[in-house]
Parts: C-alpha cells; structure tokens; sequence
C-alpha cells in the first residue's frame, strides 16, 4: 500500500509585487495576523523587486533581528536608489525581515517573542514568525544565488564590522561564499562560527546550497556613519562582485579572522557590573585580563577575572553595563593573514 505524502500546506504570505516580473516594485509581504485592534489585518513587511534580463538573483535582507541597524538603513537606502537599467539579473531588498520585531526595536517579536533567526525553515501554520522564516524558506531562497544577511550586535552586543561566512562540506560553495565576503570590503572578514546553528536562516541558505555572506557591523542598539558606510559599500560591491552591477568592487584593507573552536567565546559565570580590560580591535594574549565583573550587592568584594583563552583579537563584546550568568561576555577572535 502506498502511503499518501500529504500536499504541503501553502503559505499564509501574499506578496503584493510578482517577484518574477521586470523593472522596479516597491510593495509588501502581506501575513495575515488577526488580533483586538484589527479583526482582518496584517503584517506589512516592505519589500523591493528590480529585475532587468537575465541573470543571477541576489536576496538582500536586514532586520533579521529586529535591534540590528546598519542593515536597514543600507537597503532601504539602495531599495529607493537602485535603478533598473543598473541591474543585470534581480536584486530582492527586504530591509525588515522581522517587521514587527524591527517597529518595536526589539530582537525578538513582539507577537510570539519569535526570534526569527532561530526560527528557520519555519512552518506555514506556525507563529507569525514562523511564517515569515517559511515564506523566506519556500518562496525567497529557491529564487537567490547570493543572499546576503546584515546584522549586527544589538542592543546586547557590539562586534568589530566584519562580513563572514561558514567553514562548509561543500569546498567549492565555501570558497565562492568567502569569494563574496572578500568582496564585501568590510575593514574585517571573519570565518564564523557559531554557538548553536540550528534554526538559522544562514543554514537553511547553505543547506540550498546558496552562496550566503552574513555580516556583524558594530552594535549597541544603534549605529554609526563609519558602519553604516561600511554597509552601503559592502552591498554594491556584493552586487557588483555577482555581476548583477557593473562595475568592480571598491576594495580596500581588511584584517582575516577566525573563530576557530569554541574556546573563543567567554560566558560570564557571574553577575554584576562589567568593567572592560581591553577595547575592540585591541590584540589579546592567552591569559590576558580581558574583563571584570564585579559584585554589585555589597562593597569590599573583589571582582571576576575573565581571561583570555587564545591569543588574538577582541572582536566582539557584551555591551550594556550589567551583565547576567550566561550572558556572552566576549569573543577573541585569531588573526589569519589570509585564507
Ligand atoms: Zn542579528
């Protein structure tokens, strides 16, 4: 007897643009989201279609988490600003991705307190961010050649401005994503790694087997004329390195890093005030002081020491004053002279 495999179930997400149609559209990801204030309404998610002939087609997106900004400000600047007869190919600009997350200027959203980049591939009749990471799974990704993601620290962390790619079975994808990373011209480029992949849209991209370039740009909950200019530049020179916009990409400096186990995260095991040893950027010996936490309740107690596990970089760091047990500390990042 056969076993009947039931139709997947479509997505709830109605796209006001054709997202296979020629020229410029400016429209919405509709997600339709039911609630007190408006029986039939929406989730309106902004999104930008140019396309001109044939070619490959790059998915840009930022506001994956909703607190991250150099992303957003980048794409809606190049969603208004980008012409047709510049574009070889398509260019798909979701500058939010998580709509409701980035109107509350939160990670997370504020509907299901889903975060979207856990929430990959996600499901057609799950959360409303579980929806969003189907449509971005079954509709957007199949179409991409090059995804490139933005984030950045948030309102928790602050990193160095780096693009990065992942270490992956598949060689020649890894090398073709590191390609696009070089192209991307951030004053840092890192091989990331990250604490617990699953979920992510970064994986679901890879698993596709896309070229897929993620970036960290500062943090904080803000951001800053230098990073912001590091994302403008590192979008054009994406499109202009997947031939999709003529011209060569403006290179210049940048420093390889890597993150090569897990020893290059530090967890805090206490809580209190954190008083920095080292800044960003600043290099690092194993051993190395990097932080104190110190004990807020009563005076007269001494302090955490958190040191240093690898020589290298301080390439990212908790950022608010007050940190808790288990609150990613700081990274230390190695420094490669090429890869
Ligand atoms: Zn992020």
């Amino acid at each position: 007897m056969n076993a009947i495999t039931p139709m997947p179930r479509p997505s709830p997400v109605a796209a006001t643009v054709d997202l296979d149609a020629e020229g410029v559209q400016h429209g919405f990801l509709r997600l339709p989201y039911s609630r007190d204030d408006s029986a039939w309404g929406s989730v309106m998610i902004p999104i930008t279609v140019i396309a001109r002939g044939n070619g490959p087609t790059a998915l840009l997106t930022g506001g994956n988490h909703g607190d991250e900004y150099e992303g957003p400000i980048a794409l809606f600047d190049l969603a208004r600003s980008l012409r047709p007869d510049q574009v070889q190919g398509r260019v798909i600009i979701v500058p939010a991705m998580n709509y409701p997350a980035f109107c509350a200027g939160t990670r997370t959203s504020p509907i299901d307190c889903g975060n979207l980049n856990r929430s990959f591939p996600g499901r057609p009749d799950g959360t409303v961010t579980e929806k969003i990471a189907d449509f971005f799974s079954r509709t957007l990704l199949p179409r991409a050649d090059l995804v490139l993601d933005f984030h950045s620290g948030g309102r928790t962390l602050d990193f160095l401005p780096y693009a990065a790619a992942h270490e992956l079975p598949d060689k020649g994808q890894e090398q073709r994503c590191f390609a696009a990373v070089a192209a991307f011209a951030a004053p840092y480029s890192m091989k990331m790694r990250e604490i617990d992949a699953v979920g992510m849209y970064d994986t679901t991209a890879e698993d596709m087997g896309k070229v897929f370039v993620t970036t960290e740009l500062s943090g904080g909950g803000t951001s800053s004329a230098r990073t912001v200019a590091i994302a403008k530049r590192g979008v054009m020179n994406v499109l202009k390195h997947a031939g999709i916009v003529e011209g060569v990409p403006e290179t210049g400096p940048t420093r390889w890093l890597d993150m090569p186990s897990g020893d290059c995260f530090t967890f805090a095991e206490d809580q209190g005030l954190v008083e920095p040893c080292v800044d960003l950027g600043d290099a690092v010996r194993a051993g190395d002081v990097i932080a104190l936490i110190h004990p807020v309740g009563r005076t007269g107690q001494t302090p955490a020491e958190y040191r240093a596990v690898l020589d290298g970089v301080l390439a990212a760091r908790h950022f608010p004053g007050l940190i808790k047990s288990g609150d990613c500390l700081a990274v230390v990042a190695t420094v490669e002279d090429a890869i």
